[in-house]
């Protein structure tokens, strides 16, 4: 079963065998092939670095497609209190027990008032999300606006 006529040796062997997706039409480009750039997007969050907060890559198969996606994310409004918010969320997934406001806001690096200006964004938006969906929160979030 592990020889499918492949050239066991080599085919694999470097860095080129990274593949992703356009973000635009999800077709599968190989790294090299792949276009990119990167664009402000409040709702973005770096799983390991802070400091790449707010900053989105998006990767494409083509220029035009970079470009509407380009497009999108220009016209998106940059909200601080929703990058507030997420990092808020962030701190918070990582922690087991309840903790104050305060210190989620230094484990945020927010201050005080931005980690709270931040909940209170989070909170305003599930109360929409409520009104709106009752619930079903949750249920179904494809539809959810850009
Ligand atoms: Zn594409």
């Amino acid at each position: 079963m592990e020889d499918f006529g492949h050239p066991a040796d080599d085919w694999a062997a470097d860095d080129t065998e990274a593949f992703d997706l356009c973000d635009q039409c999800g077709q599968v480009v190989a790294g090299p092939e792949l276009l990119s750039a990167l664009v402000p997007d409040s709702s973005a969050l770096h799983p390991s670095d802070p400091g790449l907060d707010g900053r989105r890559v998006l990767t494409a198969c083509t220029v035009e497609h970079l470009a509407e996606l380009v497009e999108h994310y220009r016209d998106r409004p940059f909200v601080p209190e929703e990058q507030w918010a997420g990092k808020v969320c962030r701190t918070l997934a990582g922690q087991d027990e309840p903790v104050p406001l305060s210190l989620v806001a230094q484990l945020s690096g927010l201050s005080l008032q931005q980690a709270a200006r931040g909940v209170e964004w989070h909170n305003a938006r599930a109360r929409e999300w409520q009104a709106r969906y009752g619930d079903l929160a949750g249920a179904d979030r494809d539809d959810e606006e850009p």
